[in-house]
């Protein structure tokens, strides 16, 4: 995510804060009082622990997921809550249920403990320097207990949303279930949005326009990620690639882009791959420099490559990770194919709700 910094790491997942989030504690320190009751230092203390409770819950998801051999790429904090990236989604339905459940289990395991600590503790509590009141830990029982039942709201993208379309995946299709939990999701989002205008709570209208958004989001995402799923880079790479030579200028480049469909040109020295071209390259040379510039003064020399057998999911997570919306495709070191993005766009054109399966095996 832009914007993100990373802060440290907990068992070997990258915790980042959004700017937002430093925007927010300073916002409290200043002017905390009519915010979250108190400012200054215990204001941002209060709203600190507040998202070590999110970390923990984000946490929880994460660690199921590693169990079943899922990545976590890493957790970031936002000011509405926290965000665990997976790099793959689940294999299978149990899976998701499980890995959904986790982050209420453990908010609502959070909010006993601290419920319980208050319960013996009385009065004055004395974390560090701060001196806390037990009304703290009471406030920051009820925001874990508030996590756990909000997040099992069967709507997404909250956790009760994948929790559904893990249960109704175990009878339909990936794509039939998310449609569902999809719709459910966004039927509730509307319910919430009247209420909310009925009530003029401003809160709740802001609520539902969120879940509304996250579950479009969502299906987006799963309609991307189902019909991509399985599918290796050679299933929809350009097989038949025009490449550029170090020593071409950008003029012959220029040429090739308006009479051939191809945007991006890899550009090889003998076999070997040296460089690339891209169609932002081509143009601003053309633009700024005229015709004649050589190619191999332009080209980019730093770009990410994939294999034949790398997963398309992949490739498109290398391409949203460097910013580069072409990856070569290698065999053995020797250029092999090209996938752009809208290659992978046309590839989830032809084969969204419908299985591409014979790509795989028609091509040596
Ligand atoms: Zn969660």
């Amino acid at each position: 995510m832009k914007w993100s910094f990373k802060i440290g790491s907990i068992l070997g997942i990258p915790v980042k804060v959004h700017a937002t989030f430093l925007l927010l504690l300073v916002l409290i320190f200043f002017a905390g009082s009519s915010l979250v009751g108190t400012g200054g230092m215990q204001g941002v203390l209060f709203v600190v622990l507040v998202f070590a409770s999110v970390v923990f819950h984000e946490l929880s998801h994460s660690m199921v997921a590693r169990y079943y051999g899922i990545n976590v790429v890493d957790i970031t904090l936002l000011p509405i809550g926290g965000v665990a990236r997976m790099a793959s989604p689940p294999d299978r339905p149990v899976q998701e249920i499980l890995i959904a459940i986790a982050g209420p289990a453990a908010s609502l395991f959070l909010a006993f403990c601290l419920w319980f600590i208050a319960d013996i503790f009385g009065s004055d509590v004395t974390i560090s320097d701060f001196s806390v009141k037990s009304s703290l830990l009471a406030e920051l029982t009820a925001v874990n207990l508030v996590l756990a039942l909000f997040n099992l709201i069967p709507a997404f993208p909250m956790d009760g949303g994948r929790v559904l379309r893990g249960v109704l995946g175990l009878y339909l299709s990936p794509f039939m279930a998310t449609r569902i939990a999809v719709g459910v999701g966004q039927g509730f989002a509307i319910v919430l949005f009247f209420l909310g205008f009925f009530y003029m709570n401003l809160f709740m209208i802001l609520i539902a326009l969120f879940v509304y958004l996250g579950a479009e989001a969502e299906e987006r995402q799963m309609g991307i990620m189902v019909s991509l799923g399985g599918a290796t880079a050679q299933a929809a790479m350009i097989s038949d690639v025009d490449t550029l030579n170090p020593g071409q200028t950008i003029g012959e480049a220029a040429e090739r882009f308006c009479r051939g469909f191809q945007g991006d040109f890899p550009v090889l020295d003998g076999s070997t791959l040296v460089g690339l071209v891209t169609r932002e390259i081509l143009t601003e040379t053309l633009h700024k420099g005229g015709p004649s510039v050589v190619v191999s003064e332009v080209m980019i020399k730093d770009f990410p490559t994939a294999l034949e057998q790398t997963s398309l999911i992949d490739v498109l997570q290398k391409m949203q990770d460097s910013g580069s919306k072409t990856v070569p495709i290698l065999s053995a070191g020797k250029l092999k194919g090209l996938i752009t993005l809208e290659q992978i766009g046309r590839y989830n054109m032809l084969c969204s709700g419908y299985s591409c399966d014979f790509l795989q095996t028609s091509k040596t």
